[in-house]
C-alpha cells in the first residue's frame, strides 16, 4: 500500500510517516524542501512539494503512480493570526492556500490514484479547536482555514463515496511540536497525536466517510 503524507519533515507528518512504514506503508514524504527529510530506509520516499504552490503539486502529481492514503497534514499558523476583528482577512487568505487550498487541490489531483485504489483514504489533519460548537476567539486565519477543510471534508467524501474513498477529518489533540509549542508548553506526544490519523487512514472499507474524529474514532462535533 502507498501513502502520501504532506508536511512530512517534523512534528506529526513525520510521525506519521513512521507509524505507516511500521504498518507496512511504503510513503511519499511530502517535503518543501527534501534536505530537511530524516532518513528513515527505503520504504520513505521524499517528494518535493508545497501544498500552497499548484505547480508544485501539479509535479508531485506527475511522480505517482498509485496512492492509496493521502494524510492532508501540513498546515500554519500564526504569520498575522489574532483575534477575529484584529486579523484581516489577509491573514485568513494567507492560511486559507495552505491549510484549506492545498489539501483541496492535492485531493483533486490525485481524485484518479485515489479512485483506483481497492483502498482509497483521505486524512484531513483538522482541529477541533475549528468546532463550531465550541469555537472561540483564538486565531481567525487559523480557524477559518480549518473550517474550510471540514467543509471540504463533507463534499470531498460525497463526492468518492461510490469509488470507496473514506474521506474523514481527524484531531491529534494539542501537541509537542514547532505548531503545540506556539501555544505555549505542555502539548502531548506525537507519538500519541498520531493515532488518530493511523485509525482514519486505515480504516476498513465498512468504516465512516464525511466525519470528523479523534483518536479511537470518538466523534468531534462539527
Ligand atoms: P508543525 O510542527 O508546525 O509542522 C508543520 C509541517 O507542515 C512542517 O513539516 C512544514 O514544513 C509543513 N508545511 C507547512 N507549510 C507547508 C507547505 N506550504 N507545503 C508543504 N509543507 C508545509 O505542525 P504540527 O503540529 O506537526 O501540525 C500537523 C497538523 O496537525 C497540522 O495540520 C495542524 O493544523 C494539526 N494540528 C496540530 C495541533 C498541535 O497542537 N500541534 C493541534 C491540532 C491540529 P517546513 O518544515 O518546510 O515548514
Amino acid at each position: 500500500m502507498q501513502a502520501l503524507v504532506t508536511g512530512a519533515n517534523r512534528g506529526l507528518g513525520l510521525e506519521v510517516t513512521k507509524q505507516l512504514v511500521d504498518r507496512g506503508f511504503a510513503v511519499w514524504a511530502g517535503v518543501r524542501d527534501a534536505a530537511k527529510m530524516p532518513e528513515l530506509g527505503d520504504r520513505v520516499s521524499p517528494l518535493r512539494l508545497d501544498v500552497a504552490d499548484p505547480r508544485s503539486i501539479a509535479r508531485a502529481r506527475a511522480e505517482l503512480d498509485s496512492l492509496d492514503v493521502l494524510v492532508n497534514n501540513a498546515a500554519i499558523i500564526g504569520a498575522g493570526d489574532g483575534p477575529v476583528l484584529d486579523c484581516g482577512v489577509e491573514a485568513v487568505r494567507v492560511q486559507i492556500e495552505t491549510n484549506a487550498f492545498g489539501p483541496w487541490r492535492l485531493v483533486c489531483a490525485c481524485a484518479d490514484l485515489l479512485r483506483a485504489s481497492p483502498r482509497g483514504r483521505v486524512v484531513n489533519v483538522s482541529s477541533s479547536a475549528a468546532s463550531l460548537a465550541t469555537m472561540t476567539d483564538i486565531g481567525a486565519a487559523y480557524l477559518t482555514s480549518k473550517l474550510a477543510l471540514n467543509g471540504m471534508t463533507r463534499m470531498l467524501a460525497d463526492a468518492l463515496r461510490d469509488d470507496g474513498v473514506l474521506v474523514n477529518a481527524v484531531c491529534p489533540g494539542w501537541l509537542d511540536t514547532e505548531m503545540g509549542a506556539s501555544a505555549g508548553p505542555g502539548g502531548r506526544p506525537v507519538s500519541e497525536g498520531a493515532a488518530a490519523v493511523l485509525w482514519a487512514a486505515t480504516l476498513p472499507d465498512n468504516g465512516p466517510s464525511g466525519g470528523f474524529f479523534e483518536e479511537g474514532g470518538r466523534v468531534v462535533p462539527w
